[in-house]
C-alpha cells in the first residue's frame, strides 16, 4: 500500500472554513467506514475531540481507546489520570475546553491488533482534517505531543522536520531543544504500557514534568486561572 507524508499545511492561498464549520464536518465524517486507506473501522465512527479557540495548551495524542469511543469524552481513562497528574491540573481544568483543547492524530478509535493493543491512528485522518483544522485553530502557546505520530506532525508543522528522529525515545531525550524551537513538548503516551521506558528514564519525572507543570500553570494563570495544589482551579 502506498504509504503518502502527511504534511503540515501551506497558510497561503487557502480558503479556510470556520472552526466551528470543521468541527461540524468532523463530528459526521464516516469517512473511515468506507475503507479508503486501510480497513473499515471495526466500530462505527466516533470522532473524539475538544477545541475550542479560547485554549492555550493542546494535548495532541494518538487516537482513543475502548473507553473513550464509549464516552465520547478524550482520555477518560487510566492514560488520562496520569496524563493529568504530569501537567498538575484535575479534571476541571483539563475538561474546560477554554483551557485545554484535546486533538488526537485519529479522531475515532482505530481497533485492535492481535494482542489487543491498539491500533496507530487512521491516517485518513490526519491526511483530511488536521492541516485545515490547525489552520482554523491559532497556535497554542504550548502543545503537548503525545506519541510518535503526534509528536513527529506537530514537529513539522512548527516548521522543524529537522528536530523529527527516527524513534520517539530520543526525540523525549532532546525535549529541551525541541521546546525551546517549537514549543512542542515531546512526550511518551502514559498508557501503562510505558510503565518500563518511564522506569528505566527517571530524568523525565525529575527534569520534565516539573517544567511541564511550571508551564501549564504559567499559561492558565495568564487566563486568570490559579491552580493549587492537586491540579485545582479557580
Ligand atoms: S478517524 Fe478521522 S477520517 Fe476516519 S472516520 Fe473518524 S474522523 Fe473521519
Amino acid at each position: 500500500m502506498a504509504r503518502s507524508r502527511i504534511e503540515p499545511p501551506k497558510r497561503q492561498g487557502l480558503t479556510e472554513p470556520s472552526l466551528d464549520d470543521l468541527l461540524a464536518s468532523i463530528r459526521a465524517c464516516t469517512l473511515c467506514r468506507d475503507n479508503p486507506l486501510g480497513p473499515p473501522l471495526p466500530v462505527t465512527p466516533r470522532p473524539v475531540l475538544q477545541l475550542d479557540p479560547r485554549a492555550r495548551i493542546l494535548v495532541a495524542g494518538q487516537a482513543p481507546g475502548t473507553r473513550v469511543h464509549a464516552s465520547g469524552q478524550p482520555f477518560t481513562d487510566p492514560s488520562g489520570i496520569r496524563l493529568r497528574e504530569w501537567m498538575g491540573i484535575n479534571e476541571t481544568v483539563f475538561y474546560d475546553p477554554a483551557c485545554v483543547a484535546v486533538v488526537p492524530m485519529g479522531f475515532c478509535f482505530p481497533g485492535q491488533d492481535a494482542k489487543g493493543g491498539d491500533l496507530p491512528p487512521r491516517r485518513e485522518c490526519a491526511l483530511k482534517w488536521h492541516n485545515r483544522l490547525f489552520t482554523a485553530f491559532q497556535k497554542p502557546d504550548l502543545t503537548l505531543a503525545v506519541g510518535l505520530h503526534a509528536v513527529r506532525y506537530h514537529i513539522a508543522l512548527r516548521g522543524h522536520p529537522d528536530l523529527n528522529g527516527p524513534a520517539l525515545g530520543p526525540m523525549v531525550e532532546n525535549w529541551r531543544a525541541i521546546l525551546d524551537a517549537t514549543d512542542v513538548m515531546p512526550m511518551p503516551h502514559p498508557s501503562w504500557r510505558n510503565n518500563h521506558w518511564l522506569k528505566k528514564n527517571p530524568w523525565f519525572g525529575l527534569e520534565l514534568l516539573p517544567e511541564l507543570r511550571r508551564r501549564v500553570a504559567l499559561i492558565l494563570k495568564k487566563q486568570g486561572r490559579e491552580v493549587h495544589k492537586g491540579g485545582a482551579a479557580v
